[in-house]
């Protein structure tokens, strides 16, 4: 079947049933990570305009890797299958594109040359990848993990085999998991005296991606790992705290409730997103985007998401407090209001970042 997304228009097999068992993967689903891509890429350009190469690692169909080509960018498609590695060539061609297509063990390439951005957007975790990732890239690393089971912890042990980390499944899952892997990808770059940073992240449909820029030295490298921490999370009224340092330091029990507490980590504490490049990329998106207004709307939760290590839902926390549910307007209202900083979040319609802790939350929202 034929697939048009931004300017271009790519033959795929048809798919069976989620994409299982077809001879070359496609996902019509991840249109909006690509299309956030583009964009991406687009916006990345301005900003460090000395940048022209990009690695489509596991190019699959190459609709990611034939996009970015049509964008200018010098690209090499990448994949270990004969089938994708053919289709990626026919692809090029039916758009009048040139660009390099390996049939490879991306592991192998990436450990042989290094390319201005790379993009790993595997079956599940990205793990397998992540340590040649790193020597493949020179400045931008994009992530997609679709394993968001063990992310979050709801696939505990292999959340833990996996990412190196303790996750924990909690009402903030998705954000949870977002943090899991960017401490999984800033641990293996810092083993390189690499500082890797988040410039954009987002969870969507069921996988985080996220866009780390690179930056060398052992100094700069610490200077990530001091963002790693753990959470520590009451199931029982939702109270959480934070703490930095690879050493964690639980309180004994929860302060609000005194039941048990559970720890996760070491995880990402710092941003996810740096604003500017959030508004930047959203300038990026154009009319020829299938999904530009969702993009839009995407990156404008995302720019304005204030910067804390965790979110809540309201519903959660009403339904605990036995009170109805209000407007996410009123209620965020509500706590500026009472002088907290608060924001809805890209997790949900009804989740909210602030700096009020959940008690301050109740009193500030009570009628
Ligand atoms: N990026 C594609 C897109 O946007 O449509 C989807 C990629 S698909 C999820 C994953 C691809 O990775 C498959 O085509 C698979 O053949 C390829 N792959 C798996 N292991 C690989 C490896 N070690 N090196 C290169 N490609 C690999």
């Amino acid at each position: 079947m034929r697939v048009s997304e931004g300017r271009v228009t790519v033959t795929v097999p048809e798919q069976p049933e989620a994409g299982k068992g077809a001879d070359v993967f496609f996902n019509p689903v991840q249109e909006l990570n690509r299309d956030i891509t583009v964009a991406a890429l687009r916006a990345y350009r301005e900003r460090t305009p000395r940048v022209s190469t990009y690695l489509d690692a596991t190019a699959a169909s190459g609709i990611r890797g034939v996009r970015a080509a049509a964008n200018d960018w010098e690209t090499t498609l990448c994949d270990i299958d004969d089938d994708a590695t053919a289709l990626c060539e026919q692809n090029l061609e039916r758009n009048d594109l040139a660009a390099s297509v390996r049939r490879s063990d991306a592991n192998v390439l990436m450990h042989s040359e290094a390319f201005d951005v790379v993009d790993v957007d595997p079956f599940g975790t990205p793990i397998p990848f992540a340590d040649a990732a790193v020597q493949g890239t020179k400045h931008l690393l994009c992530v997609t993990a679709t394993d968001t089971a063990p992310l979050c912890g709801a696939h505990f042990e292999s959340g833990v085999r996996s990412y190196g980390a303790v996750p924990r499944n909690t009402e903030f899952h998705a954000e949870m998991g977002m943090r899991v892997l960017l401490s999984a990808m800033v641990r293996t770059a810092a083993r390189y005296d690499i500082a890797a940073r988040p410039i954009l992240s987002h969870a969507t449909k069921h996988y985080a991606r996220t866009y780390l820029e690179f930056d060398h030295g052992a100094k700069v490298a610490n200077d990530c790992i001091d963002e790693l921490g753990y959470v520590h999370h009451c199931q029982h009224c939702l109270w959480r705290d934070h703490d930095y340092g690879l050493i964690a330091d639980p309180p004994e029990d929860c302060p609000v409730c005194e039941k048990h507490l559970q720890t996760a980590g070491p995880i990402w504490l710092g941003r996810t997103c740096e604003p500017e490049f959030v508004s930047a990329v959203s300038e990026q998106v154009s009319e020829e985007m299938g999904t530009a207004d969702e993009a839009k709307e995407l990156l404008a939760t995302l720019g304005a998401e204030i910067d804390t290590p965790t979110h809540y839902d309201q519903h959660r926390l009403c339904k605990r407090w036995g009170r109805g549910a209000e407007a996410m307007d009123e209620f965020i209202e509500k706590l500026r209001d009472a002088g907290y900083a608060a924001s809805r979040t890209h997790y949900g319609g009804t989740t909210f970042k602030t700096d009020a802790d959940v008690v301050e939350i109740r009193e500030a929202t009570a009628d």
